[in-house]
Parts: C-alpha cells; sequence; structure tokens
C-alpha cells in the first residue's frame, strides 16, 4: 500500500502544495527579483553596515557583478556585548540610500517586532539564525506583508526549520524564503559544517524557496566559492554572500568576506553552472513508502 508520511507542517510542506512557490520582489523591470523559480538570484553586500561610503561603494560593487538583492546588517545580534552592535536605524538610512542609487531591493535583519516601522524601506526582513524559534518574532512579522528570509538556526533540526517557516505561514504571511547557513557540529575548522544534502532535501519537502548561505557557514572566505558552487548543482535557488571593500578592517565578519574582484568572479563562475542545477524530479520522491 502507498501512503504519505504525515509532516507535521502543513502550509509549508508539498502535501498540499506540490508547485513551487515564487516569492517575488516589486520593482521595475530589471530590478523585479524572483526566488523560486528559474533565476538564481544572488543577494550581496557586508556583513554589516558601517558607513554611508562603504555601503554605496560595495552596493555599486555588487550590482556590477550581478547581483540582485543588497544586504546590509543594521542591528547586529553579536555574541558578545563588547562587539560592534551596527550602527541601528542611520545604518538602514544608507541602506535605503544604497537602494536608491543602485535600483536594488534589500534586506536587513530584524531583531524585535519594534523595529518593525523602521524597517518599512527595507524590502526582506530577514530572521536570523539565533532568532529562529523567536515565536513572537515569526508572528508579529507574520502580519507584515513583506517577504522573510528565514534562517535556519544552528542548533535545529530541518523539521524545526520548517515549523518556524510554518509559523510565518499559518499567520498569514506566505512569503518566505529559507537560508541554510550551516549548523554546529564538533567541527572547529569551519565556522558551521553546511550539510549539503539538506538543500535537496529541503527542495523535497518544502515548495517554500530555498536558497544558501555559504559566507556564515564557512567562515572563510576561501570556502564561499566552492560551497556556493555546490549550492547552486545541488538545488538551491539562489544564494547570500558577504562582500567587504577591506575585509582585514571589517568590523565583523570580516574573514568571510569577499573582496569585489572575487565576487565578481564567484558570479561569473556560477552563471556557467546554471545548466547543471538540481531540480527535484517528484516532490514525493522523499514521501512516499510501501
Ligand atoms: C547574517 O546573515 O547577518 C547573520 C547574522 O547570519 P546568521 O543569522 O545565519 O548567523
Ligand atoms: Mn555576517
Amino acid at each position: 500500500m502507498i501512503y504519505i508520511k504525515e509532516k507535521p507542517y502543513k502550509m509549508a510542506g508539498r502535501m498540499f502544495h506540490i508547485n513551487d512557490s515564487i516569492v517575488s520582489l516589486g520593482g521595475t523591470n530589471s530590478n523585479q527579483v524572483e526566488f523560486g523559480g528559474s533565476d538564481f538570484p544572488i543577494i550581496a553586500g557586508p556583513c554589516t553596515i558601517e558607513s554611508k561610503e562603504q555601503m554605496l561603494e560595495c552596493a555599486m560593487a555588487v550590482k556590477n557583478s550581478g547581483a540582485k538583492v543588497l544586504r546590509g546588517g543594521a542591528f547586529k545580534p553579536r555574541t558578545s556585548p563588547y562587539d560592534f552592535q551596527g550602527l541601528g536605524e542611520e545604518g538602514l538610512e544608507y541602506l535605503s540610500l544604497a537602494k536608491e542609487k543602485t535600483g536594488l531591493p534589500t534586506v536587513s535583519e530584524i531583531m524585535d517586532s519594534s523595529q518593525l516601522e523602521m524597517f518599512s524601506d527595507v524590502d526582506i526582513l530577514q530572521v536570523g539564525a539565533k532568532n529562529m524559534q523567536n515565536f513572537s518574532l515569526l508572528k508579529s512579522l507574520a502580519k507584515s506583508n513583506k517577504p522573510i528570509l528565514l534562517k535556519h538556526s544552528f542548533g535545529t533540526t530541518v523539521e524545526e526549520f520548517l515549523l518556524a517557516a510554518e509559523y510565518i505561514l499559518a499567520y498569514g504571511n506566505p512569503n518566505v524564503i529559507l537560508c541554510e547557513r550551516g549548523i554546529r557540529t564538533f567541527e572547529k575548522e569551519t565556522r558551521f559544517s553546511l550539510d549539503i544534502g539538506i538543500v535537496p532535501l529541503l527542495r523535497e519537502l518544502t515548495h517554500l524557496p530555498v536558497i544558501v548561505d555559504p559566507s556564515h557557514a564557512t567562515g572563510r572566505s576561501d570556502l564561499v566559492m566552492p560551497v556556493a558552487k555546490a549550492a547552486a548543482v545541488s538545488g538551491a535557488q539562489g544564494i547570500m554572500v558577504e562582500v567587504h571593500n577591506n575585509s582585514k578592517c571589517a568590523l565583523c565578519d570580516g574573514a568571510q568576506a569577499l573582496s569585489y574582484k572575487a565576487f565578481e568572479f564567484l558570479t561569473e563562475e556560477i552563471k556557467k553552472l546554471m545548466p547543471f542545477r538540481h531540480e527535484p524530479l517528484n516532490p514525493f520522491l522523499g514521501e512516499i513508502s510501501e
């Protein structure tokens, strides 16, 4: 007898929603972006917005190399309270200026629902790994009509990740993009451990767009390119990459930042891989057993 295994995530799963969901960002013509369709949008920018000049320069550089969405952290969830916490609202103003200058839509991490008004000009609200199971935040963001970029917390299972997405869907916002960025294991050479198998697995289990963040996954600029390439051919529908003009002086995550030149090279290499992208053949492949 063939039966379909029940999953606790009813709205995020493929069971009642077989076809891939597409999360579209408004914008006119050339700046329109779709996650989950045939495109492979690249999100790029600095980990942290450090100054107006840095943000604007980096925005132009990544746009010229083909980035489709601009990232920049204004509120940083740092492990230590003594580390740079981001420029806050001032940073978001620089991100808006960069958006105006480049025409690119933006993404930035929101840490608390009280910040929603400040994020009115940000196109995608990012929920960071450390907040993936902040259920009250997920519920409040579900009330906003903006796309949510939900990052996989480093201490949770795929099922817990999809249940976090389920919160956003169940509370009213269908526009969720999932971002795999590695989990914590005993390995210390890389910042986190990226199980690349999770990418095609997620594509089977969910209709939501899946992207990969090779920067936080590895924590090392030399590993960003090969991991980004692996993501592209394993079924990811985009990547998010950190870029800095002078990574040695970066206020946050310098070791994993790509230079402008390295980012340009990465986008060229990724283009070559587009014919080899993995697509799940049968959405129920992993769900049907005898
Ligand atoms: C980030 O993307 O800025 C970030 C902090 O990543 P993560 O939440 O995955 O650690
Ligand atoms: Mn970072």
